[in-house]
Parts: structure tokens; sequence; C-alpha cells
């Protein structure tokens, strides 16, 4: 059998860490398996469809580094793949349903059927569709036709139960009761979310359908669609909730941003998608960082935890932090112009990837080496830190800066290299070394008691930026 599976997020607004986890499982189990992922478009619920939202959606995909074999801009031989070009075959399904009676037209008004709903509450029954158009006369029918009533479609509910065999969550059964002739297609010739959603699986052969636990209790529905339609059901795999890091549903409240603020503010794509991954379930080699290619090879169904998962940020910030240090310094040079901008450091460009190699092990997002550039580029005037005023204030500070700024001075060739053997040898002739040399000296030259190694500071700096900031230093050592 072909594995495909599909990621069918609505056009609703932009992904977020829920359903990028089940983009991200989907498409992971389709490469493993050597199968194609199919991305497709739920947007029938035209009220909620948001412009925009679905070149967004197809954008952070692509950012993620995940493609798809089929889709609406790529096209296949089982599309079209927006539900909105669908509807034909939706109505072609629907009347093969009424054709073999699993199916009905049904006529109630919408005020009627409210009424109905609150009188069965009222009398503390289950709210479900009383059955009066399952059994109209032709003639009945054709009284609704003549005073242009437009039919909704409903399903014909079987009497047995319906069971859902599910990968994480075995096997369930519901008491088809529950549910009532539900509708397939509504008088407006729109398909409900559970036909369409059958329709659109089983004619783009569908092998598996990953999604949220939200979704188990729509699948009832969809199986017994299936079963009408003698088609065998695709493996179903439910996957937990994804809470906040307090156990609570995941909201704006716990900073649950879109994948697009994740990317922008400088997350590693490949920490993403690993993280998103691991939301779900774990390598049996214990290891957490797992590469694309490393999650393709590994992804294993069976592994799937069966209870919710919270929201660790700390844990994907590590990762990102991870996934920087195997970079090479031209591509992490390159990321870090893409998230920094060059416009307020001019000769940024000419020092990318020193810069790149001076920060690599301190940053955990591209975004985040922006707090480390301005101990490349000093503020003019200067400023300090408190802990760096507090590492000035030593008595013998001064005399140390004194001996450094000439040192400084007299170096024939500035290099990062050439400037840190100028203070060594300052340090010996004012009789200071080790940190009560080094210290007042990075508190000088970078306004702050910790950073990037001294060499690569003095190095993009200059001297004349160097012996500037000391200057200030000095002088506010002195006040
Ligand atoms: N459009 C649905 C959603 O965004 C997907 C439903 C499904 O995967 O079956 O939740």
């Amino acid at each position: 059998m072909t594995v495909r599976t599909r990621f069918a997020p609505s056009p609703t607004g932009e992904l977020h860490l829920g359903n990028a986890r089940i983009a991200v499982l989907n498409w992971l189990y389709a490469r493993h398996c050597g199968g194609q992922f199919i991305l497709r478009i739920e947007d029938t619920d035209v009220d909620r469809n948001l412009p925009g939202s679905e070149a967004e959606i197809m954008e952070t995909l692509r950012r993620l580094g995940i493609d798809w074999d089929e889709g609406p801009d790529s096209g296949g031989d089982r599309g079209p793949y927006r539900q909105s070009e669908r509807t034909a075959l939706y109505h072609e399904y629907a009347e093969q349903l009424l054709g073999a009676g699993k199916a009905f037209r049904c006529y109630c008004s919408t005020e009627e059927l409210e009424a109905k709903k609150e009188a069965a509450i009222a009398r503390g029954d289950r709210p479900v569709y009383d059955g009066r158009c399952r059994h109209l006369s032709p003639d009945g029918e054709q009284r609704f036709r003549k005073q242009g009533i437009a039919p909704a479609i409903r399903f014909v509910v079987p009497a047995d139960q319906a069971i859902v065999n599910d990968v994480v969550r075995g096997t369930i059964t519901f008491d088809s009761g529950e549910f009532g002739d539900f509708v397939i297609l509504k008088s407006d010739g729109n398909p409900t979310y559970n036909f369409a959603v059958v329709v659109d699986d089983t004619s783009m052969a569908i092998s598996h359908v990953i999604r949220g636990v939200g979704h188990l209790a729509n699948t009832p529905r969809q199986v017994m669609i299936y079963h009408a339609l003698d088609v065998e059901p695709p493996t179903f795999v439910h996957v937990p909730h994804v809470l906040g890091p307090d156990g609570s549903a995941l909201s704006k409240r716990h900073g649950a941003r879109s994948l697009r603020d994740y990317l922008d503010g400088g997350y590693h794509p490949d920490a993403l998608v690993n993280y998103l991954s691991l939301l779900s379930w774990s390598s049996p080699s214990g290891d957490e960082v797992l590469p694309p290619e490393r999650l393709i090879a590994e992804i294993d169904l069976a592994r799937l935890g069966a209870s919710d998962v919270r929201l660790d940020p700390g844990k994907l910030e590590w990762l990102s932090g991870e996934y920087i240090r195997r970079m090479s310094l031209e591509e992490l040079a390159e990321r870090l112009a893409e998230h920094l901008g060059s416009a307020s450091y001019p000769d940024l460009e000419d020092h990318r990837v020193r810069i790149a190699a001076a920060v690599q092990e301190r940053i955990t997002t591209f975004a985040s080496a922006s707090r480390l550039l301005p101990q490349f580029y000093p503020p003019d005037p200067m400023s300090w830190t408190p802990q760096a005023l507090e590492a000035l204030k030593a008595p013998s500070v001064s005399r140390t800066l004194q001996a450094v700024a000439e040192a400084l001075e007299a170096i024939e060739d500035w290099t990062g290299e050439a400037a840190v053997n100028a203070v060594r040898a300052a340090g010996k002739q004012a009789g200071t070394k080790g940190r009560e040399l080094f210290m007042p000296v990075r508190a000088a030259v970078t306004g702050s008691t910790e950073g990037p190694e001294l060499v690569d500071i003095f190095e993009i700096q200059g001297r004349e930026t160097s012996l500037r900031v000391i200057r200030e230093a000095q002088a506010s050592a002195d006040a």
C-alpha cells in the first residue's frame, strides 16, 4: 500500500504550534514510508476564511522545510486541492448515497429544527434529528419541492455501533444513537466538514489520517460514511492536545505565538520541526536533537504518546541553540544578516563571518545575536551595565587601563590577537593578570562583564573605538 498522508488546514489564520505539529507528523511519516504528502485547503466555512491565510500557511510550511507532493499550488492527479473547488464531487458522492437509500433529502426549516432541539433539551432528551424526513413519501417530497424549499441532504445513521480503530487510542465504540441522521450537504449546496473530509480522503486515496484528538469525536460519523460508500476507512491516528506550560489549554496567554513569529524571531527552522515532532513521540535512542533526516528515518507511529503534552519554551530555545551551533559559519553569517539588518552597523558585512564565529556558542536564536552586537559596536557615549561599573571600581583599574591604552596605541598592525597580547603585556607592566586584568578591560571595551571573546571584540571594534571606550571607562573609574 502506498502511504499517503495529508495536512488539511482551514485558511482561517496563521499556523500555530498545534496545527504545525500535525503538518510535521504527516510529512515525516509520508517521507519515512517513501509515500506522498498532500496539502489540502479546507475552505468551505466561507465566513471563517481569512484572505491571505492560505498563502501564509504555505509560506510558513516552506520556511520550515516541509514540502508537499500535491497541493493547491503544485496540483496533482487527485485535485483540485481546495475544498471550495470540489463541490461537484461532493454532490456526486451525495447522489450515490441517495441512490443507495443511505441518505435522504430533508426539508425541515432551521426554525423547526431549532424548536425541536429546544424541546428535546427541555425534556432531558438528546437533541438529535428526529428523522421526520427520512421516510417521506414521493408525494410528500413533491409537495415540498413545489413550495420551492431547497433540501439539505442527511445521512441515514445505521442502528449498529460505530467502531473507530485508532493507532494511539485503540478501539473505541460509539453508540450511533448519539448522532441522529446528520446533514452531509447543506441546503445551500455546501458539504459539512464530516462529509467533505471523507469524500476528500477517499478520492485522494489517503491511507493515514494523522490529526489532533479534537477530531476524534467526528471520526465515528466519518467511519459510518466510509462504510456506506463501501470504502475501507484510512488508518486513524489521533494525537493528544498540546497544553500550555501550566497544563491549561494553550492560548495567547502562554505566549502561544504563530510559527511565523517563531521563525521571524530567529528560531532555527530545523529546531522547530524537531521540537514539534518531539511533542508527540520520542526516539528510542533517547537523543533529542534529531535533524529532519533522522526524524524521517526514525519516526514511528507506535511510539506516539497518548497523554496531553505541555509546551516547554525553554526546551525549544535550547534546541534552537543546538542547531545554531551545528551550522557552518557562512550559513550562520547569512542568517544573522537576515535577522539583524545591517542599517545600524555599516561595516557589519565586512565582519559577518567573524561575528558569526564570536556569537555562535552564545545565542539560541538568530535574533538574539542583536543583544551582543553592541559589544562589537559600542554606543557613543558608552554605557555600562551595573556589573561592569562595579568591575571598573577597583582602585587599580585606572592605572591598568592607562597601561592598556598605551599598549594598544603602540600596536603596529591592529588585529584582535595583537590587541589581546598588548593587554597581557600591559598587565605585566602594571602588575596585574588573569581576571583582575581582563575583567576591567572587558567591562571597559564592552560595557558588560560577559560576552564574546575579547579577541573578536578588539578585532571588530578596531583601534579607534577600543581606545575611545577605554578612555571613557577610565574617566568613569576616576570619577
Ligand atoms: N480542517 C480541519 C482542521 O483544520 C482538519 C480536519 C482533519 O484533519 O480531518 O482542523
